[in-house]
């Protein structure tokens, strides 16, 4: 009997991983960092609620991290099957994983420093480059819309997701010796919108016994646009920002949405649509990636320009040195700046920040989500003073938001996707989501007539059994390895902005002022 569980993203968006054991071979589909509050990201330190050596294979949908970013963990911790993906995410995973590998190894290195002089011991990176370097040589490139065999006993299909370049759905068929009907699976990964530029919208067949499809907007139906309607947006909120004699800086995510942004600033260049300008890519990690897009471009759709001019603008540098953006900080006017990450919380998006974020004549527009915690999040919601790499500095800048380059599908978008792929004979589970946008969607299916008692809201590790047209047997879940309420705001957030606020305090207090509130402080520090 085949079993599904849930290892990651159950009523939260990261840390995807799925596992199915048929009894004679196991395999998962996709191994995701764990993203968000630090309380998520230990998750990545803990031990897998599975052997990696028993692991027979892997199937990724797509190289996003939270998919894909603990596989060189588990080839640390002794997997050594394949792994099987589209070609496009095997060319976007073989820097996307050294760059993880390097942010956990700077990043363990600036812990371990904090530790030792606390006198206490150091830990362990999560992996290491080689760890990185030795997951790349699993890989194995299947394309969309054609069987294959990873293992005695199923066979798999890949179906474009839409969501990002090489994204896909897997489609399985499980049949073991002596079984008497075929099992049929389909996962969704994360899928696209409709409109959206590089990719048709996504697509998979009909009928099966089991779904697993993504949630992550269930509860969020996004005002309708076209490409031309989202250029046009681009274009007002860069025109204006041009115009006020400042810069424009854009936090953007380094995959897949900067060149997206490069394709949509090309556009606007090419037909004089806003005022001339010299647009910097500055993100190490998105010139890859872009190199990546270009020798992928004959697969792209939806390209308004010349396809030997995407991405290469006149206009355009793509900047790759330190020194180079270095020289960046001297530009006062007149330039759009996009730098990674998109959410501000690393990356040279910082310091581009640090040189604009107090001009008034500066605009930062974001264009992309941004999780509770980061500075991206602090900026957007209001804040008058934000701190960047330890020092103060007063928002001054305009602050904009596009909120319409999105690479998930909406709630509609979500309920057609699924109603496409009816009928679902055994069960519907609904993971990679928050519980609230779970429930919405499912409370809409039910309305659209599903049967509610088909569609599961798998809990944490939370174990399923599979029998062909069947309803799946829950075999319940172990302790939660997570607590649900602290995946985007715990303690360490708490403490942040309570530091930030006690030194606003005291910079505008009188000075006996400063002594009372500290003195009130430490009263309610001491034990009562
Ligand atoms: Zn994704």
């Amino acid at each position: 009997m085949t079993k599904l569980t849930f290892c990651g993203a159950a009523g939260t968006v990261t840390g995807s991983c799925s596992l199915l054991d048929t009894g004679k071979f196991r395999f998962l589909i996709d191994c995701g960092l764990f993203q968000g509050s630090k309380t998520t990201q230990e998750l990545n330190y803990q031990p897998f609620p599975f052997d990696p050596q028993s692991i027979d294979f892997l199937i990724l949908t797509h190289a996003h991290i939270d998919h894909s970013g603990l596989l060189p963990k588990l080839v640390k911790q002794g997997f050594t099957g394949t792994i099987f993906a589209t070609e496009a995410t095997c060319d976007l995973l073989k820097f996307m994983l050294a760059d993880s590998a390097y942010i956990q190894e700077s990043g363990v290195k600036r812990h371990n420093k904090n530790l030792r002089r606390r006198g206490l011991p150091s830990v362990e990176p999560i992996y290491t480059i080689p760890d990185a370097d030795a997951t790349l040589k699993l890989l194995e490139q299947q394309p969309y819309e054609q069987w294959f065999t990873p293992h005695q006993g199923v066979r798999a299909r890949l179906w474009n997701a839409g969501h990002l370049l090489g994204s896909a759905s897997v489609e399985l068929k499980l049949q073991m010796p002596g079984d008497e009907q075929e099992l049929s699976l389909l996962f969704s990964g994360d899928i696209g919108p409709e409109e959206k530029v590089f990719h048709p919208e996504p697509d998979a067949p009909e009928g099966f016994d089991y779904i697993v499809c993504e949630s992550t907007y269930g509860n969020r139906d996004r005002e309708d646009y076209t490409l031309e309607k989202r250029r046009e947006a681009m274009r007002d909120e860069l025109t204006r920002g041009l115009k006020r004699g400042g810069n424009v800086v854009i936090p953007s995510f380094a995959v897949e949405r900067s060149q997206e942004l490069l394709h949509d600033i090309g556009y606007l260049l090419a037909h004089n649509e806003i005022p001339d300008c010299d647009v910097y890519l500055d993100s190490p990690m998105a010139r890859r990636a872009t190199e990546v897009f270009i020798k992928h471009a004959s697969e792209l759709e939806d390209i308004e320009v010349d396809e030997a001019k995407l991405f290469r603008h006149e206009r355009f540098h793509l900047v790759q040195s330190l020194d180079e953006s270095k020289a960046i900080n001297n530009i006062k006017s007149g330039a759009v700046i996009i730098s990674a990450s998109g959410m501000c919380n690393a990356g040279r998006i910082k310091h581009h920040l640090k040189n604009n974020i107090y001009r008034p004549e500066c605009t930062v527009l974001f264009v992309g989500y941004q999780s509770p915690g980061t500075l991206g999040h602090i900026i957007t919601s209001g804040a008058e003073q934000v701190r960047i790499h330890g020092a103060e500095y007063k928002v001054r800048a305009q602050i904009r938001r596009l909120g319409n380059y999105s690479a998930h599908a909406d709630q509609p978008e979500l309920l057609k996707w699924i109603e496409e792929r009816r009928p679902i004979t055994g069960a519907l589970f609904l993971n990679h989501g928050e519980n609230d946008a779970r429930a919405t969607l499912r409370d809409l299916l039910q309305e659209r007539g599903l049967d509610s008692e088909r569609i599961f809201m798998p809990q944490f590790d939370e174990t399923f059994d599979l029998h062909p047209g069947t309803k799946p047997m829950s075999q319940g879940a172990p302790e939660p390895r997570l607590n649900l309420a602290h995946t985007a705001h715990d303690w360490h957030n708490d403490y942040a902005e309570f530091m930030l606020a006690l030194t606003t305090t005291l910079e505008s207090s009188g000075e006996q002022e400063k002594y009372e509130l500290l003195n009130r402080l430490k009263v309610s520090l001491k034990p009562s």
